[in-house]
C-alpha cells in the first residue's frame, strides 16, 4: 500500500487513491459536491444509476436459523467492518461498529419468538437524509441510501433520526479498510446494499450468504421490475415493513412477522 507523507492519514490515502481513478475514469472536476455523487454513482456513466429500478430485499422470517450469523460475517467480510473489538473505545458495545445484526423479536402473546437481520432499511422517505446539514447522507436514484464519508462531519442527527438504530459512528483510526466501502474515524456508516456489487450486476453479500448456507431466507432485486424474484415473492406471499406506521416505505421487507 502507498505509504503515508507527513501528517496524511490511512484513509486520507484511500481518499486520494479513489479519488484519483474517479476523477481518471469520470474525466470530472472535484468540487465538494461532485465528490457525494461520484462514490456513490460508481457505476459506469452509460448505465448510471436510475429511478427506473428501486433496489430492495425481502426477508423471510421463518427461514431464517435463529442461531446462524451467516449475513453478519458476509458483511463484515465484505465491507470491512468488525475488526475494532480490540479498540479501548470499543468497551461499550453500543459503541461497535454495526452495519447489520441479528435481532429477536417476542410476541407478547404467544410468547413466539422470531430472529431476523435487521440493517439499513433503505427508506423512500429516510428521516436520516432529511436531517443531515450536509449533504452527506443521501438517497440514490435508485432508491440505496448512503454515507459520503468525505461530507460527513460527524453530528450524527443522522443515527438519532433512524428509527432503525441502523447507523454506527466510527470512534477510532480505520486500518486496511476496503477501496469499494471507504470508512473514517469521525464519520457515521451504515448498510449500502452492497452498492458496489449492485453496480457489477450482482448480490449483496448478505443475501448470498445466506443462501450459500442453505436458508434461502433473503432475497434481492428490483423492486419496480414485476417480473424479479423479489416482485414475485411478494405479490404472492406478501411483505411486511418493519414500523409501517412510520409510513417511511422501506426497500426492506419481511415475511412472517
Ligand atoms: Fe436512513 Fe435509518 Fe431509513 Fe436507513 S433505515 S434509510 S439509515 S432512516
Ligand atoms: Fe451488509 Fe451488503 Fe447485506 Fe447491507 S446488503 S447488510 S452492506 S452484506
Amino acid at each position: 500500500m502507498t505509504q503515508p507523507a507527513d501528517n496524511e492519514t490511512t484513509t486520507d490515502i484511500y481518499r486520494r487513491q479513489f479519488l484519483g481513478k474517479t476523477a481518471a475514469a469520470a474525466g470530472l472536476a472535484l468540487a465538494p459536491g461532485m465528490i457525494l455523487t461520484e462514490v456513490a454513482h460508481a457505476r459506469p456513466a452509460d448505465s448510471a444509476a436510475s429511478d427506473k429500478n428501486r433496489w430492495g430485499m425481502l426477508i423471510n422470517t421463518e427461514k431464517c436459523g435463529s442461531g446462524c450469523t451467516a449475513c453478519v460475517t458476509a458483511c463484515q467480510t465484505e465491507n470491512g467492518w468488525g475488526g475494532e473489538d480490540n479498540s479501548e473505545q470499543h468497551s461499550n458495545a453500543s459503541q461497535k461498529a454495526v452495519w447489520i445484526r441479528k435481532v429477536k423479536l417476542k410476541d407478547k402473546q404467544t410468547g413466539h419468538v422470531q430472529s431476523l437481520p435487521l440493517m439499513c432499511q433503505h427508506c423512500e422517505n429516510p428521516p436520516c437524509v432529511d436531517v443531515c446539514p450536509t449533504g452527506a447522507s443521501m438517497k440514490r436514484e435508485d432508491g440505496v441510501v448512503l454515507v459520503d464519508k468525505h461530507i460527513c462531519i460527524g453530528c450524527r442527527y443522522c443515527m438519532m433520526a433512524c428509527p432503525y438504530k441502523a447507523r454506527s459512528f466510527i470512534h477510532e483510526q480505520i486500518q486496511n479498510q476496503k477501496v469499494h466501502a471507504p470508512r473514517g474515524k469521525g464519520t457515521v456508516e451504515s448498510c449500502t446494499m452492497c452498492v458496489h456489487r449492485i453496480d457489477e450486476d450482482g448480490t449483496p453479500a448478505c443475501v448470498e450468504a445466506c443462501n450459500a448456507d442453505g436458508h434461502k431466507a433473503m432475497y434481492f432485486g428490483d423492486l419496480k421490475d414485476s417480473n424479479s424474484e423479489i416482485s414475485k415473492e411478494l405479490a404472492k406471499n406478501g411483505g411486511q415493513q418493519l414500523r409501517p406506521d412510520l409510513a417511511l416505505n422501506t426497500g426492506v421487507r419481511y415475511q412472517g412477522l
